[in-house]
């Protein structure tokens, strides 16, 4: 694990969503929606790959909300959502990872 993925700040605000800032001084915020509709745990990975949203599901509450956060170890961080969903865990390198493609995709357009 490279210390250069894991950010030096964390901040989780419940109603728009994480902003974490890296070592270099930089800082990427991730909606609350890209964070859920990309969770990566087994089950939403699974309904993805059927071609479903993992997010919204019919019974799901709007607005998307954070209700508890919680670093995992010192390599990501999970969230429990208002639809009572909990089991995704952020990864600080995956995090890291949607932000390099992001930028890929600024210097491309
Ligand atoms: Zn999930």
């Amino acid at each position: 694990m490279t210390n250069e993925a894991t950010p030096t700040k964390v901040d989780v605000d419940r109603a728009t969503g994480l902003t974490l800032t890296w070592p270099d001084g930089s800082a990427t915020t991730y909606d609350l929606e890209e964070l859920r509709v990309n969770c990566p745990c087994a089950e939403c990975r699974g309904l993805r790959d059927r071609g479903e949203a993992a997010w919204p599901r019919p019974s799901s509450p709007l607005p998307l909300r954070i209700e508890d956060a919680e670093l995992v170890g010192a390599w990501g961080i999970s969230f429990r959502w208002n639809d009572g969903h909990s089991t995704g865990i952020f990864a600080w390198e995956l995090l890291r990872a949607w932000r390099d493609e992001r930028h890929a995709d600024e210097q491309t357009h």
